[in-house]
């Protein structure tokens, strides 16, 4: 073994996505020297947080609380119906679709903080813009938005990864890159650093305190068969190959507790021949968000969903795994030419798995793997269950149902009769795993399996386990990242510092 590099700091952050981005600046603003170790080469770096779109789901209540994020002139202020997530409405989203799982703390702190976060994140050189892009229309002469996320980062994921890095190099954080975390630096009382592997040499980083925000277990296939069920190897990575379960591994090893739901991850509809993880020159173009829109059928050629039971922000996460329990992992979301304007711009992009024709019989004996005569047979008794009296408006819950048809579809159904028809090939792609450490949530340190905290550590970000249980709504994993790293940033700094 070759010699062991030795660094020291007041507070060592594992990871460089945005939790362990906002840790880090956090920390140093607490006062405190601060390094990172990134796993992935500079170019690959950014984790999860890189590849996402950007959008954030976070507490306001209109307009003026908008534009203390992002400077928004009056004429398009005025403009626009700029809906409102309240604290009551993030506490019902979030509690519907987990079931009424998600930890009655960590949630209250996620929600109530969420904006104030998002200001310090503004601070922190992070840039917002209005979401024209989804899930906003002008509609009757006025924009509306309809997802409770009116707000994007400039860039994407992207740009949220890259303003912050550039604020954590101006602040003097130093960042480690092809350098993985291996074993947490523990005497039995207190953490005190991290074992690493630093571009294929050993390394030890000591500190004052360490924040794990290292990310989910997704881009683990053994793990994922482990925890998730069989078939869960065969999903795609949305995002990086990097996340491993390391910190949580790391953590466990040391006696952190377990929290949360560990069988549960955040999993969509994905493009069935996408490359076995995400890809960063393009990546949004293997999204297919827009199945409420659709009937997705399976080999057999059934429908096994309900489509349009929610707007996709609350079924998307979910609905992942459905496809991934149908034979051979697959399905097709099938629309007709009356929905075609509506469906994301990526549904246009090259390398997309697109099936068209100009009548239902040829589209049938073209979707490859499918039994033809029982996909007609669904859209035949599909097209004559659609209520046709009410009408068609895709930016609420329009309530346009089928009627006497199992699964059937809540919303925004219409029958296939428009040529030409298209089918669009999907599998599972999966984004984060839900299980994870066990956390005080004012603090942001690692309990133990006895509960009580463990000097010197610190978690945010995926890594957090009990928020997400089931499902999860879309745009809060980078809130979450964001109010947790701030919060195990302040705590990790305040204790590097005796303060
Ligand atoms: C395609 C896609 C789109 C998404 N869109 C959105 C969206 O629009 N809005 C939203 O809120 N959420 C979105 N998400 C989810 C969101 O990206 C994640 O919830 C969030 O980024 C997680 O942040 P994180 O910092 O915890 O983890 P990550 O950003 O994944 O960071 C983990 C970091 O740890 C590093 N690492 C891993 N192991 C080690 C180790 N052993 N040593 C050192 N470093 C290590 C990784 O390289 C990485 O830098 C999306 C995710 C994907 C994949």
């Amino acid at each position: 073994m070759g010699a062991i590099d030795r660094k020291s700091c007041d507070v060592l952050v594992v990871g460089k996505g945005n939790a362990a981005l906002c840790a880090a600046l956090a920390a140093r603003d607490e006062g405190a020297s601060v390094a990172m170790l990134e796993a992935a080469p500079i170019e690959e770096s950014g984790g999860n947080s890189r590849f996402a779109g950007g959008v954030m789901r976070f507490a306001y209540g209109g307009i003026e609380d908008l534009k203390r994020l992002a400077d928004i002139p009056e004429d398009e202020a005025k403009s626009a119906d700029w809906e409102s997530n309240t604290v009551e409405q993030f506490y019902d989203d979030l509690y519907r679709v987990t079931s009424y799982r998600t930890d009655p703390q960590l949630s209250e702190t996620l929600i109530t903080q969420s904006l104030d976060a998002m200001i310090w994140l503004r601070g922190q050189g992070a840039r917002f813009t209005p979401n024209y892009r989804h899930q906003s229309a002008v509609i009757d002469g006025k924009r509306r938005f309809f997802g409770r996320m009116p707000m994007w980062m400039v860039g994407g994921g992207p740009g949220l990864v890259q303003d912050l890095t550039d604020s954590a190099g101006k602040k003097g954080v130093e960042i480690f890159y092809e350098t993985r975390a291996a074993a947490l630096v523990y005497d039995g009382e207190r953490v005190s650093g991290v074992r690493a592997q630093c571009r294929g040499k050993p390394a030890e980083f000591r500190a004052r305190a360490v924040v794990l925000a290292c990310g989910g277990f997704e881009a683990n296939p053994e793990w994922r068969a482990r925890y998730l069920g069989p078939g869960w190897e065969l999903a795609k990575v949305r995002g990086t190959r990097f996340n491993m379960g390391d910190g949580l591994k790391m953590a466990l090893d040391i006696g952190a507790c377990p929290y949360g739901n560990w069988s549960g991850r955040h999993a969509v509809s994905w493009e069935r021949y996408a490359p076995e993880f995400g890809d960063l020159s393009l990546p949004e173009s293997s999204y297919r968000h827009s199945f409420p829109l659709s009937i997705m059928v399976n080999a057999d050629g059934k429908r096994f969903v309900d489509e349009g039971i929610e707007l996709y922000n609350y079924t998307y996460a979910k609905y992942g795994a459905e496809v991934l329990r149908q034979p051979q992992q697959f399905a097709y979301q099938v629309f007709d030419a009356k929905v075609k304007h509506l469906l994301r711009p990526e549904y246009g992009h090259r390398n997309v798995t697109r099936i068209t024709a100009s009548t239902l019989e040829e589209l049938a004996a073209k979707l490859e793997g499918v039994d033809a005569e029982g996909f007609l047979r669904t859209v035949r008794a599909y097209n004559a269950a659609v209520r046709t009296d009410v009408p068609f408006n895709h930016s609420v819950k329009d309530g346009r149902c089928t009627v006497g048809i199992n699964p059937p579809k809540s919303n925004w159904a219409y029958p296939l009769d428009t040529p030409p028809f298209e089918a669009y090939a999907v599998t599972c792609g999966i984004t984060f795993t839900f299980g994870g450490l066990r956390i005080d949530h004012e603090t942001g340190q690692v309990l133990d399996v006895n509960f009580h905290p463990i000097p010197g550590l610190y978690c945010a970000g995926e890594m957090v386990g009990g928020l997400f249980y089931f499902n999860y709504p879309a745009g809060t994993g980078l809130v979450s990242g964001t109010v947790f790293g701030r919060i195990a940033g302040n705590g990790a700094g305040a204790a590097a510092l005796g303060k």
